[in-house]
Parts: C-alpha cells; sequence; structure tokens
C-alpha cells in the first residue's frame, strides 16, 4: 500500500518547511511507502522556492507540482490528484491548521470505507468564521440531504478510485464528501484536531467563502437531482465485454 499526500499551496512560504517538519514523521512512522505532492497554486512569495528546496532536500518523496497561475484551490487538489500514484490519497491544508498525527488513525478505518473526513473538533478560529461555517454546514446538509458536521474539513483520506471519479469545479472541494456518496462511496466522519492558523493568512473571506459556496450548493443539488447510475455492456463482441459503468458501487463496499 502506498500513500499519496496532497496539499494545495497558495502564499504558503512560512509554513512549507513547518509542514514538512510535522507531516514527514508522521508518514515514516507509518512504515508504508508515500509520497507527498506539494501544489503551488501560482503563489507570488517563495512558496515555490521553498517547495523546490523541499524537493532537493527529500527527491525520493515530495514532489512539485506548479501551477501556472491562481488557479484556485479546488483545481490545485485536482492537480495533485491527477499525479498520484498511491492507492491512498490524502488531501490536507498547507497551513498546519489540521494536525498530520490524525492520519494514520483515519487512514486505519479505511479498511471498511472509500473516505474518511475531518470533524474539526473544537474548531480554533474566529467566532465570525465559526458561525459562518456551522450556519453553512446546516443549510448544505438540509439541500443536500446529508447529515455531516464539518463538509469543508481540509483533512480527507480517499481510496485512489474515489479521487479518479472526481469531475471537478472551482468551488467543489467543499463538496467532496456529497461528490464522493453520489457516485455510490461510502464515507465515514471522524473527530479530527484543529489548530490556529499561525503563520500566513486566511485565503477567503465572507464574500468568497459564504456566498459562493451557498452559490456553489444549487449546482451541487442540480447535479445529485440530474444524477443516474449507468450500468450498460457492449454485446456482440469477441472477449470479456467492456463494463461501460458510472456510479455503480465496487463489490459490496459502496452504497
Ligand atoms: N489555497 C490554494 N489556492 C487558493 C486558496 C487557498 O491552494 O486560491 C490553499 C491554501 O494555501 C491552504 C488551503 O488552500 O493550504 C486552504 O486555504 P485557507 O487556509 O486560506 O482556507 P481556510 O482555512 O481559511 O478555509
Ligand atoms: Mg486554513
Amino acid at each position: 500500500m502506498m500513500i499519496s499526500v496532497v496539499i494545495p499551496l497558495y502564499n504558503e512560504e512560512e509554513n512549507v518547511q513547518p509542514l514538512l517538519d510535522e507531516l514527514l514523521p508522521v508518514l515514516d512512522g507509518m512504515k508504508l511507502a508515500h509520497e507527498v505532492i506539494l501544489v503551488d497554486d501560482g503563489s507570488v512569495d517563495a512558496t515555490g522556492a521553498r517547495i523546490a528546496a523541499a524537493r532537493a532536500a527529500h527527491p525520493d518523496r515530495i514532489r512539485h507540482i506548479a501551477l501556472e497561475r491562481n488557479t484556485g484551490q479546488t483545481a490545485a487538489l485536482d492537480a495533485g490528484f491527477r499525479a498520484v500514484r498511491g492507492d491512498v490519497v490524502v488531501m490536507m491544508d498547507g497551513d498546519l491548521q489540521v494536525d498530520p498525527r490524525d492520519i494514520p488513525r483515519m487512514v486505519e478505518h479505511l479498511q471498511g470505507w472509500d473516505m474518511v473526513h475531518g470533524w474539526r473538533w473544537q474548531r480554533r478560529d474566529t467566532f465570525f468564521k465559526r458561525i459562518q461555517t456551522r450556519i453553512a454546514n446546516r443549510v448544505r446538509n438540509v439541500l443536500t440531504g446529508s447529515d455531516v458536521h464539518d463538509t469543508g474539513c481540509p483533512l480527507k483520506v480517499m481510496r485512489r478510485e474515489v479521487v479518479e471519479r472526481f469531475r471537478l469545479f472551482t468551488g467543489l472541494h467543499r463538496f467532496l464528501i456529497t461528490l464522493a456518496r453520489m457516485e455510490g462511496f461510502r464515507t465515514l466522519e471522524v473527530k479530527v484536531a484543529h489548530r490556529p492558523r499561525l503563520m500566513g493568512t486566511s485565503k477567503y473571506g465572507l464574500l468568497n467563502r459564504v456566498f459562493r459556496a451557498f452559490r456553489d450548493l444549487f449546482a451541487v443539488r442540480w447535479m445529485m437531482a440530474r444524477h443516474y447510475r449507468l450500468e450498460a455492456r457492449e454485446l456482440g463482441v469477441e472477449g470479456a465485454p467492456k463494463d461501460l459503468r458510472k456510479g455503480v458501487e465496487s463489490e459490496g463496499r459502496a452504497g
């Protein structure tokens, strides 16, 4: 089994090295093959240089993907997802707000699930941001018929098949649980630690988080309403027919 950790970074120069100082020992402790894919989302500070230095120090396990221009968190994650080589994909933010030490437990839970996602227990964000998220989660749950406490938690662990199924658009990184469930994957929520952001700044404010996410919610609702299960085979050809399937559970672990 190999683990691929995907981390989007936009102007996080002070966080790259502290992040790796925490993450790499955790991965070492898991005694599994791994790679860390650092995706520079068009940063204009020294993020790219810091990633390059880290790769020079650990060429065997750090990969450096650079977006031509700042394209957004979803796009940066997508670039990383397309590059993964592991069978287990971990996604997390690069600002150290989640704790890499939660990863091993989440990977263990993946035994019986397709995606294990965090619930930031005791959020360490401003009161204003916590209120925004609480309302956003409530509204999202009502409109998507879901019961997840923290859909926006940046720490998620998935089988590679899950990320291969994603067709992403800007903003959809906030809806990955819904998108995975829509495709028939089974998801589990587990409590994870949360810490205040010590360095760098948040890339979102009220306008580009709450209002955009609200609008995106209707797109996701539309996708759910229009989603179909496709089970089809080509007949009359030699050999085993190619399976033309979409959103169909894979032997007993989706549903
Ligand atoms: N990020 C990114 N591209 C962007 C905005 C953010 O790659 O256009 C990254 C950012 O560097 C961080 C993660 O996405 O690693 C989450 O961003 P942030 O911490 O600002 O979000 P918040 O925690 O405030 O929701
Ligand atoms: Mg953050």
